[in-house]
């Protein structure tokens, strides 16, 4: 899989790629990365890439000629015809997905995460200032994404949460019982984890877990999974039941935990 990060400050996303889990995913080859630096394709001795907003208001808008520009650079062309604004005929490159970082976008979750991963190729845009000009997304943008519903100063620390969200995905980057047992995996919040000591200030590992009986243990952890998705994240169970992700021995603890609940509450 390969990530181009279109930016003003290559040397944000660079660091990324070069320390930890990633530096090895690279060197492996299930990663590439590039980054494009838009100042590079600025016109002026100043190396401008931004200017106030037609009409006025508060703040500075990228430029869109560096902006497009760096885009080309990237492989990119316009995926709209700029005379008619119709769907062009030679934009749609399989696999490669031009995504802006904007808090308007699609709200990402773990599940853009597996989809995303399905790509070739993510061309990322990251945005300062009070963003990108209309006419950018308009023409190359096949998607912009939100990491949440707040504002961040800069698209980099957007696009480095899309990034280590995804990479992480791919095969062999982590192991596979890593990811089928982590928050999110099967609609489901992870279990709590312990390590060594035993014993940390007045508190034990739970009995279960240095038990080594396997079938124990794995009951105890999808039981605590349950308790803490519905402690903490109603919404997630209620989903998964809606999607059908729940097996037999699941859906007959989430009964039995509702029925508690429910005699609790009457209490
Ligand atoms: N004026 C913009 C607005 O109100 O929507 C906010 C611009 S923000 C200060 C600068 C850049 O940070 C954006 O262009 C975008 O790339 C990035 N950014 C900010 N919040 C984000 C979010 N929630 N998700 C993804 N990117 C975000």
């Amino acid at each position: 899989m390969k990530y181009t990060v279109l930016t003003i400050f290559p040397e944000i996303t660079d660091a990324y790629f070069s320390a930890s889990i990633m530096a090895r995913a690279v060197k492996a080859g299930f990663v590439e990365y590039r980054s494009i630096n838009i100042r590079d394709f600025a016109f002026d001795k100043h190396k401008k890439t931004d200017d106030a907003p037609y009409g006025g208001g508060a703040g500075m808008l990228m430029l869109p000629e560096p902006l497009g520009l760096a885009l080309e650079a990237a492989g990119v062309s316009k995926k709209t015809c700029p005379e008619t604004m119709r769907q062009s005929p030679v934009r749609k490159v399989p696999g490669k997905k031009v995504i802006y970082l904007s808090p308007s976008g699609r709200p990402f979750t773990q599940k853009t995460a597996e989809e995303l991963v399905q790509n070739e190729e993510l061309i990322l845009i990251c945005g300062r200032y009070e963003g990108i000009d209309q006419r950018i997304i308009d023409l190359y943008v096949d998607e912009e994404v939100s990491i949440g519903d707040y504002v961040l100063s800069s698209g980099e620390a957007a696009a480095l949460v899309l990034i280590d969200s995804t990479y992480r995905l791919l095969d062999r980057v982590i192991s596979a019982e890593s990811l089928r047992e982590e928050s999110f995996a099967g609609g489901l919040l992870e279990y709590p984890q312990y390590t060594r000591p035993e014993v940390y200030d007045t508190i034990k590992v739970p009995e279960v877990l240095l038990s080594g009986h396997h079938e124990n243990i794995r009951r105890w952890r999808l039981q605590k999974r349950l308790e803490k998705t519905f402690a903490l994240r109603q919404e997630l169970i209620r989903r998964g039941e809606e999607a059908g992700l729940f097996d037999t021995e699941t859906i007959k603890m989430i009964e039995e935990m509702r029925k508690n609940h429910e005699r609790d509450q009457g209490n």
